[in-house]
């Protein structure tokens, strides 16, 4: 019989797979990492995993204990998975900037979410940072993940996401190209590529245009999970060699192709590396091979991104890119 014991057991070794339409005059070999076949759908199952472990041996969480954390969905998914594995009671900080279908899948695993405004400053008492302090502080038994400065988030993508790379190109990537939100998948796996082949694989950031990464002062934009308005401790800049910044149009245009043109149905982040990505390899040659993380996918982000009059009212829109069944019939 060939099963896993535990759902946590089926956390990490996701495939590669090549791009083949959105790399049209692009002679290196483009391959992306669906990060969306992890168990809670994200890249963010294997960070909740590895520092849940450490927070245990730790003796930081204890049976019975109460996770709470300031995340834009994807880490909450991954650390309701392994509290509802382990008997955990989660409390989630979301900005509301969050769509409600990301708020309901956290809920639906049996979570808690405290939703706080967006727009205000990180040290503002109502910001997402704020309230989570202020909950781990209050709740007894609380144990705060704090995915921004735990050392754990980029390890775990050392431990595991930078091997399965390497071993499964064969130790042929030339490139990896990751988007930055706490900076832990960019630190750890391009750390750990960047040592495996003696320096010589280039670790590219990808980055909502406004955001600190690629110079910007945190102006907001629309893509979520990446990109921010100050230097989390999970991110290593010395790691990266280069961070090319995108803007939201042509982040969510590139998703909505990676659907409709290589049936990968993924989220805004993923566009946006893919954007970063093409441009890098725009003048590679052909034996270069990119490795592009693909974080989430697009289930979450069908009433935003998948959703034509959304994009249209940010005038996102291209007109030659909307098919409703009226154009085709008429
Ligand atoms: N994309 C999405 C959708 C995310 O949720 C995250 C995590 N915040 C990222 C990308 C960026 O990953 P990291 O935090 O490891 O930089």
């Amino acid at each position: 019989m060939k099963y896993a014991s535990s759902i946590t057991d089926l956390i990490g070794d996701t495939p590669l797979v090549k791009l083949n339409s959105v790399t049209a005059g692009i002679a290196a070999t483009v391959l992306v990492k669906l990060e969306y076949l992890n168990p809670g759908g994200s890249s963010k199952d294997r960070i909740a995993e590895r520092i849940i472990d450490a927070a245990e041996q730790a003796g930081d969480l204890k049976p019975g204990g109460t996770i709470v954390e300031p995340t834009s969905g994807n880490t909450g998914v991954g650390l309701a998975l392994i509290a509802q594995q382990r008997g955990y009671r989660c409390v989630f900080v979301l900005p509301d900037k969050v769509g409600v279908d990301k708020r309901n899948v956290l809920t639906a695993y049996g979570a808690e979410i405290v939703v706080t405004p967006t727009s205000v400053a990180p040290d503002d008492p109502e910001s997402y940072y704020s309230v989570s302090d202020r909950l781990a502080r209050e709740i007894p038994g609380a144990f705060k993940p704090n995915q921004y400065f735990n050392p754990n988030g980029p390890r775990s993508h050392y431990e595991t996401t930078g091997p399965e790379i390497w071993r499964d190109t064969d130790g042929a990537v030339t490139h990896f190209v990751a988007g930055v939100g706490t900076g832990g998948t960019i630190t750890g796996t391009g750390r750990y590529l960047r040592e495996v082949s003696d320096g010589t694989v280039r670790i590219i950031g990808s980055d909502p245009e406004g955001s600190v990464y690629s110079g910007g002062t945190g102006r907001p934009y629309l893509v979520e999970g990446v990109g921010e308005d100050f230097w989390p401790g999970a991110y290593d800049p010395s790691v990266v060699h280069e961070v090319i910044p995108v803007s939201d149009a042509e982040s969510f245009s590139m998703t909505r192709r990676l659907a409709r043109e290589e049936g990968l149905l993924v989220g805004g982040s993923s566009g946006m590396a893919v954007v970063s990505a093409l441009k890098a390899a725009a003048d590679l040659p052909a034996d270069a091979v990119v490795v592009v993380l693909l974080p989430d996918g697009g289930r979450g982000y069908l009433g935003k991104i998948f959703n034509d009059d959304w994009m249209r009212s940010y005038g996102f829109l291209d007109d030659t890119e909307e098919r409703t069944v009226s154009d085709v019939v008429t």
